[in-house]
């Protein structure tokens, strides 16, 4: 199943290139701040998947006539791991990985969808904001010291996540937590429907021309290990959103462009990029420093 968030944070689930409304189902209608209703439906998948199932036969509207929103707007936490390709590690002279650094968060806030664009601050000419081709591991289950070998029972479904990111050396967060700087979309598809995510091919494009392109399988800390280790430190709630971490072929975005990211058996979406008239930080008005 492939479900959606779109609009005024409705959820939806999508068929045949149609949105099926199914906020009613899943208590969507008339949301407050946090629109947390994927949360919950996420929770409690298990016993609405028949009634989410049946809402098939219902009409549907087109696709592109709705704006795609993030699918998981109130998620806890997006945990992040960082140098989780060697190939990657390569390519920014780091010589340590995630199995060894652990990881960083990006904040909820910086969420967005499929149909909103990537907003980039303000920075110095020289600083460069990179695209990075990311899997979202969306979690099912509240769980906490999760160890590896029961890794299915706390995955809900998966994603395609865009981890924008501001070159430097200053701290991650801060250079990774910009508003937009996370979409994730276009939808969720349910764990069902992938199979083994240690074996997803995951292409990025920048105005057609193919900048990342790699497979899951040469992750460095896998999908059962980034549940273990989070959940080591951290307890999961359902909604919230692991992401696996970059492949090589980083560059940079600029205003203007159409970033199109694709994981097979997940999907792809394409977002622009605008430039954004906010988030003048000082750090990022100075040149950069070289690296990470
Ligand atoms: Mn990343």
């Amino acid at each position: 199943m492939k479900l959606v968030s779109f609009n005024d944070y409705k959820i939806g689930i999508v068929r045949d290139g149609a949105v099926i409304d199914v906020s009613d189902l899943a208590g969507a209608n008339n949301q407050k701040w946090p629109p947390v209703a994927m949360n919950h439906l996420i929770e409690d998948f298990a016993n609405l998947r028949a009634k989410l199932e049946s809402a098939g036969a219902r009409a549907g509207i087109p696709l592109a006539s709705v704006k795609l929103r993030t699918p998981v707007p109130g998620a806890t936490k997006v945990v992040a791991y960082p140098v989780n390709y060697h190939a990657h590690g390569a390519e920014m002279g780091q010589s340590y990985r995630a199995n060894t650094q652990g990881f960083f968060l990006k904040p909820p806030s910086a969420l967005s969808g499929a149909n909103e664009p990537i907003v980039l601050p303000i920075v110095a000419a020289d600083r460069r904001i990179d695209h990075e081709c990311e899997l979202a591991i969306v979690i099912g289950k509240k769980g906490r010291d999760i160890p590896r070998e029961r890794w299915q029972e706390y995955v809900f479904g998966y994603s395609c996540l865009i981890d924008a990111t501001v070159r430097g050396k200053e701290e991650r967060v801060a250079r990774k937590a910009f508003d937009s700087f996370c979409p994730v979309g276009p939808w969720i598809v349910t764990a069902d429907e992938v199979g083994d995510p240690g074996a997803l091919q995951g292409r990025l494009w920048v105005n057609e021309q193919l900048r990342q392109d790699a497979n899951t399988r040469d992750l460095v800390v896998d999908v059962p290990g980034m549940i273990e280790m989070a959940s080591s430190v951290l307890t999961l709630y359902p909604g919230d959103i692991i992401a696996s971490g970059t492949p090589a072929g980083v560059g940079p975005i600029h205003p203007g462009d159409k970033v199109k990211i694709e994981f097979e058996r997940v999907g792809s979406m394409t977002v622009d990029v605008v430039q954004g008239q906010t988030g003048k930080l000082s750090l990022f008005t100075k040149a950069a420093a070289a690296g990470a």
